[in-house]
């Protein structure tokens, strides 16, 4: 048999399975019983991208197979295969979808992940333009032992690549007991070979968002994935007939797939890669996909990779705690002359972690001193807020906060392994010298574990801590000479800039307008250049022929007018990272707001996912805007409009994230007290709907009741 044969008769034993689930489901729910996963306004997201069709009902997903039945032709021609393999992911994910009919939640309970939502493609962003992720590996299949699994898992997690995990590798990694789910990155998506389905379906929808890709365009989801989406699959013998389909599938994506069977197989350079020796896979997938990984070397007893990003340590596994809630802690980076700074000193002033009782709860501070040439005080927070990711990169660490209200968790394991507060000064000097290396020559790291030096030294933080808060404050769009663009997500949004102001950070968040100008400055002809702001043409919607021409020649031509402050007159594009987003409410002519973190609907009858389905991609939808949280309480905030007192409806959760600022604006700008209160959410509002809605409005006496009538 040729891998012609096989994959045709994969794919026909992958339609088999579709046709009779689906077939199955229909007769038993009968063609109008609604079909839709959860949290995502992408419908069957593969069927919806090659096929341009939106399926919400089991009918609807009967008639598709049809369609898919036709994309796998059968002559032997190499376009052909590679066609079926497309078509075999779409039939994967029709029998994926089936399991959803009667219950929202089929795997609830078991190992496996299952379908992924919007918010959890949208997340993926930041990492994916930073290079954090450098990539995603699909295994699938029992490894040859289950150690070997996890030195592979392990392995791709250590270098930052995201693991899906499909069969029986997932078996193997639950017995070993690695830990598993999204915020770590290693995803056991499934049990079957249809699970993959799932993987697809967030890579269709990752071209949707970023890319703007539109269903239906074949050809553009190929391009897109093939050039900017840095997947491959690893498959174990023996890999059966579907999994042969769907690896054909991979190819035509642009996704290489590493194997070592060898049965009726035959080595395609670049795309099907044979490799008996199993532990070279890591190697030779991410070579085969070209991917590079930025590494630095740390001198610590523990893997660093940001796949720790997201772990957890619980109190039971914890050695020791740092608690800035209960005692004096706090982290500081301050610029020093360099003769001050000896490279690379580390100390510890009072007691190491072997010392300290295990389960502790202590006072610890450490200061990161920097000197260079080209270092500016206004570095130091951007600096500072990176300590989070920095340490939360430590295998059984756990960092959260900053300033003087950081908590930091150290594994049992941690310990067990080495590791002590010496290390902390390890990693926060590699980090620091090698991702600011144009402006810090030299780097010192003082811990103090003492806590009478450390409530001395907390004072002394918190001045500087204070005095950084009055120069921010006095830090306006006004006061400024320039503002930055931002371009880091056009290596998914190819058309998208932000354009970032002291009073409007980007839409994802992390990027403030001194991270900006520090990112700039470090790297010039880097993602972040100086936009002027010499030739205002209307002060009212933030409009500048300067930001014009500055998006203009950085979205390639693609945007012409950007205004800065409007919702609804040119306003800024969105990528698809954006941490929250807004939508105007009619018929109370306001404005509501929700976020990734929140699943419900608003008022505007649609979930997050639907509303920023809106938007995104690069493209402006008047309307429709992502932005970050803290733009929310910007005395800028919808200028254009009228300010934040258009603001009548968020989650409560976010709400309270900025509940001071906001009420400080507000009454700034409106002299109104407690503005927070007088925002509808999911608890005053329980039913969310518009009627519900106006009548709370009016109770409180929201001042949007003043404000004139959008002009739409
Ligand atoms: Fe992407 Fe804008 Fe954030 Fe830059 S500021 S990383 S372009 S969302
Ligand atoms: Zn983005």
């Amino acid at each position: 048999m040729s891998l012609f044969e096989r994959v045709f008769r994969g794919s026909d034993e992958m339609f088999a399975k579709a046709e009779q689930e689906v077939n199955q489901i229909v007769a038993e729910v009968g063609p109008d019983a609604p079909l839709s996963l959860p949290s995502t306004a992408y419908f069957l997201a593969c069927i919806y991208a090659y096929l341009g069709k939106k399926v919400t009902t089991t009918g609807e997903l009967q008639a598709a197979l049809t369609d898919v039945k036709a994309m796998m032709l059968r002559d032997n021609r190499t376009h052909a295969i590679f066609q079926s393999g497309v078509g075999t992911a779409i039939a994967a994910e029709m029998i994926e979808a089936c399991k959803y009919v009667k219950t929202a939640a089929p795997y609830e309970g078991t190992a496996y992940h299952g379908h992924f939502t919007d918010a959890e493609v949208r997340e993926l962003g930041v990492p994916l333009v930073t290079g954090d992720i450098p990539g995603f590996v699909v295994m699938i299949g029992a490894a040859p032992s289950k150690e070997e699994a996890v030195e592979t898992i392990k392995g791709y997690q250590s270098r930052g690549i995201f693991v899906f995990l499909i069969g029986g590798i997932i078996e193997q990694a639950v017995e070993m007991g690695v830990s598993m789910g999204f915020p770590v990155r290693v995803v056991p998506v499934g049990e079957e070979i249809w699970s993959v389905g799932h993987v697809i379906s967030l890579v269709v929808r990752a071209a949707m968002i970023f890319g703007n890709i539109q269903p239906g365009d074949c050809e553009g989801f190929h391009n897109y994935t093939f050039e900017r989406i840095n997947a491959f699959v690893n498959a174990y013998k023996p890999v059966s007939d579907i999994t042969v389909a769907c690896g054909a599938g991979a190819i035509k994506l642009g996704f290489p797939v590493i194997t070592n069977d060898h049965d009726d197989m035959w080595a395609v350079p670049k795309s099907l890669i044979i490799c008996d020796d199993t532990r070279d896979w890591i190697d030779t997938s991410i070579e085969a996909r070209g991917i590079k990984l930025k590494i630095t070397k740390i001198d610590i007893p523990v893997s660093f990779s940001s796949a720790f990003e997201g772990e957890i340590i619980r109190k039971g596994d914890m050695q020791v705690e740092v608690d800035g809630s209960r005692k004096d802690c706090f982290e500081l980076v301050t610029t020093r002359d360099a003769s001050e700074v000896e490279d690379h000193k580390i100390e510890v002033i009072g007691s190491e972690l072997d010392e300290i009782p295990c389960g502790s709860k202590i006072s610890l501070s450490y200061t990161v001193e920097v000197a260079g040439k080209n270092m500016q005080p206004d570095f130091e927070p951007v600096f500072e807020r990176k300590i989070h990711q920095f340490l939360n990169c430590v295998e059984g660490l756990m960092h959260t906060g900053q300033r003087d209200m950081i908590r930091v968790r150290i594994s049992k394991a941690d310990y067990e392994a080495g590791f002590r507060f010496r290390h902390i000064g390890e990693v926060l000097y590699a980090k620091i010298k090698s991702e600011f290396d144009t402006v810090v020559d030299k780097c010192q790291v003082r811990i103090v574990v003492d806590e009478a030096q450390n409530a001395e030294l907390r004072k002394h933080a918190n001045e500087v801590f204070n005095a950084r808060d009055e120069r921010l404050k006095t830090m306006t769009d006004e006061s400024v000479p320039v503002f930055y663009s931002c371009i880091m997500c056009q290596a998914f949004s190819p058309s998208h800039v932000c354009v970032v102001t002291p009073e409007r950070l980007g839409l994802c968040g992390a990027v403030s307008w001194l991270d900006a100008k520090a990112t700039n400055e470090l790297d010039p002809q880097g993602p972040c250049q100086v936009v002027t702001k010499e030739r205002c043409l209307d002060e009212r919607t933030g409009r500048y022929e300067d930001v014009d021409e500055a998006v203009c020649s950085l979205s390639h031509g693609a945007l012409e007018h950007v205004t800065l402050y409007s919702l609804l007159e040119d306003p800024m594009t969105s990528c698809g990272c954006f941490e929250c987003i807004c939508g105007i409410e009619p018929c109370s002519n306001g404005v509501v707001i929700t976020c990734r973190e929140y699943a419900g609907i608003t008022p505007l009858g649609m979930t997050f996912s639907e509303m920023a389905s809106m938007t995104g991609g690069g493209v402006q939808t008047p309307g429709f805007m992502g932005h970050g949280k803290h733009y929310i309480a910007s005395h800028k905030f919808l200028k254009a409009e009228g300010g934040v007192g258009r603001l009548v409806w968020m989650p409560s959760e976010l709400k309270e994230q900025i509940r001071e600022k906001l009420n400080e604006t507000a009454k700034d700008m409106y002299g109104i007290e407690n503005f927070a209160d007088m925002v509808a959410d999911e608890t005053n509002c329980p039913n969310g709907d518009p009627e519900e809605l106006l009548n709370f409005l009016a109770e409180v006496g929201h001042p949007v009741l003043g404000m004139d009538p959008f002009d739409i």
